[in-house]
């Protein structure tokens, strides 16, 4: 039984000030949901005020990214360990960062090294862009951000992934996959990519999530198949409801 996980992008949005305001509406909501992990991913400077407001509770927090190396001459960049002082997810290769700054399966790959070595459970996006899917690669390209991305991982690390298949085209579109479509795609290829590298015992720990315009009203549907171990939230992670609900469909799974 894989414990369902939902976690919040917040992308870049929200001043220290507007997102302590969130996490001040999200936290009674948010605590009294205890059986499924929940997360937050603030922008950096967030992160330190956010960690001092939910101390003491089960809620997670992680990073949107971060560097492989252990420290150096990479202006802007954050490293593993100073993430850790505030986190214990980081976010690796989503697709904005895949297309606006040059990560590769490569870079991936380092990094989802570098967060465990540091201690970190990484949360990998994998997922085609519209004319892969349109083309008839989704499975070409999800098999191989899989296959590449976690080349060389151990097995006692691997069961500790988490992975969210988010189809590029469905990323604050409005326009969700199916919940059959999502299901197929993380049944059929992700979890079947993830056996192919770490044997089936592991791939069936391993938490699997969907995003992509994941709203209050359409996430039981995918949180009801059988692959779909939660989600992974962009912008309605923005509005306290919409999240609580979202992260109340997972827990309500359990039932
Ligand atoms: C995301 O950014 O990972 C995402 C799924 O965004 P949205 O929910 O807004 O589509």
């Amino acid at each position: 039984m894989r414990k369902p996980f939902v976690a919040g992008n917040w992308k870049m949005n929200k001043t220290v000030e507007q997102a302590s305001l969130l996490v001040a509406d999200l936290l009674p909501g948010l605590q009294a949901i205890e059986k499924i992990d929940r997360v937050l991913c603030p922008p950096y400077t967030s992160l330190m005020v956010i960690s001092q407001m939910t101390a003491g509770t089960a809620i997670g927090l992680g990073a949107q990214n971060m560097h492989w190396e252990a420290s150096g001459a990479f202006t802007g960049e954050l490293a593993p360990a100073m993430v850790k002082e505030f986190c214990d997810y980081v976010i690796l290769g989503h697709s904005e960062r895949r297309a606006y700054f040059a990560e590769t399966d490569e870079t991936v790959n380092k990094k989802v090294k570098a967060a465990f070595a540091q201690g970190l459970t990484p949360i990998v996006c994998v997922g085609e862009t519209l004319e892969e899917n349109q083309a008839g690669r989704t499975a070409e390209v999800v098999k191989r951000e899989v296959l590449e991305g976690f080349k060389g991982l151990d097995t006692a690390n691997a069961e500790k992934l988490v992975v969210a298949y988010e189809p590029i085209w469905a990323i604050g579109t409005g326009k969700a996959a199916s919940a059959e479509q999502a299901e197929e795609i993380i049944g059929t290829i992700v979890r079947a990519s993830l056996a192919q590298s770490f044997g089936e015992a592991v791939a069936d720990k391993i938490r699997i999530l969907y995003g992509g315009s994941v709203k209050g009203n359409n996430a039981a549907d995918f949180f009801a198949k059988p692959n779909i171990d939660g989600g992974l939230i962009g912008g309605a992670s923005l509005k306290a409801e919409d999240f609580v609900k979202i992260c109340q469909a997972a827990e309500d799974t359990l039932v």
